[in-house]
């Protein structure tokens, strides 16, 4: 499976070989820009991204902060909190995007399709009937009709915390989420 703008994906592949200094996800997450880094809500274990080779619009992902292979690494209260964030995650992509599915899973290990193996990662993304098209029936090529940062600034207001939940702060950058450039 090849996307139209796949000259990036060797390196995105190569770099997820390398230990946590070279992972993508633990390298996301010191970026101070929110935006660049195509983070759209920091937790207090886990983090979601947008997915920078997605499959269909609106493909995100939920990362632990810990550089951790499995699950089996998390603990209890990062595991909680990954779920409620898929299910705030598929809320955001219902009003959004009106999907008529959703996928929701995770690939642990290499020989199961992970990109990035060293750092698990939950992948909620919006399905279509019929979102397997002629291009990719035919020419094994995905079309992604969205920009990414459009994606970025439809979902990201609604993947933030909602009303009673605590929001957490990075230490000084102030987060530079609120309201800017909506
Ligand atoms: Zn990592």
């Amino acid at each position: 499976m090849e996307r139209l703008f796949s000259p990036w994906r060797l390196r995105y592949v190569a770099s997820g070989r390398k230990k946590n200094s070279g992972c993508v996800f633990c390298r996301a997450l010191k970026l101070g820009s929110r935006r660049q880094s195509l983070i759209l809500h920091v937790g207090a274990h886990n983090f979601v991204i947008l997915n920078r080779y997605p499959y269909n619009n609106g493909h995100m992902m939920i990362v632990p902060k810990e550089h951790v292979s499995s699950p089996r690494g998390a603990s209890p209260a990062s595991l909680l909190e990954m779920m409620e964030l898929a299910v705030r995650c598929e809320s955001a992509l219902r009003a959004v995007y009106r999907p008529s599915g959703i996928n929701l899973g995770m690939n642990l290990g290499r020989s199961a399709g992970a990109g990035i193996a060293g750092h698990y990662h939950l992948h909620i993304l919006p399905r279509w009937d019929g979102d397997t098209n002629f291009m990719t029936a035919i020419l094994d090529t995905r079309v992604i009709p969205e920009a990414l940062p459009v994606t970025y600034r439809r979902l990201r207001r609604l993947v933030g915390p909602g009303p009673g939940r605590g929001r957490r702060r990075r230490s000084g950058a102030g987060s530079g989420r609120r309201g800017r450039g909506r």
